[in-house]
């Protein structure tokens, strides 16, 4: 059995670094519809946390922690998030794995 230290998901992400384009690589393109969505996958299934609730069933996004994953867009339910890799140059880079 190997002794090596199993390594958890939160220090796999604090090794990444990211450079910030100030401008949202990703956006939701109609706020409205996050309301009429029951299930929001998009706050629950980001890895980085980009989503959270915001007031009157409406859903906030973040790009900064964004890990370029691409899960938000495959599991909205409207096709409600446009997504665009950042510009080169900025965005996650992975130190690890
Ligand atoms: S899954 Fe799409 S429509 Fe639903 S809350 Fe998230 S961004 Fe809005
Ligand atoms: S691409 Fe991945 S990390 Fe970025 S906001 Fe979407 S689900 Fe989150």
């Amino acid at each position: 059995m190997s002794l090596e230290r199993k390594i958890i998901i939160e220090e796999r992400l604090n090794s990444n670094a990211w450079d910030v384009d100030q401008r949202p690589h990703i956006r939701i393109i109609d706020p409205d519809q996050c309301r009429k969505c029951d299930k929001k996958p998009c706050l629950y299934l980001c890895p980085a946390r980009c989503y959270t609730p915001g007031p009157d069933g409406t859903v906030l996004f973040s790009h900064e922690g964004c890990l370029e994953c691409g899960t938000c867009r495959l599991v909205c339910p409207e096709n409600n998030i446009e997504w665009n890799y950042p510009k080169s140059g900025f965005g996650v880079q992975y130190r690890f794995g």
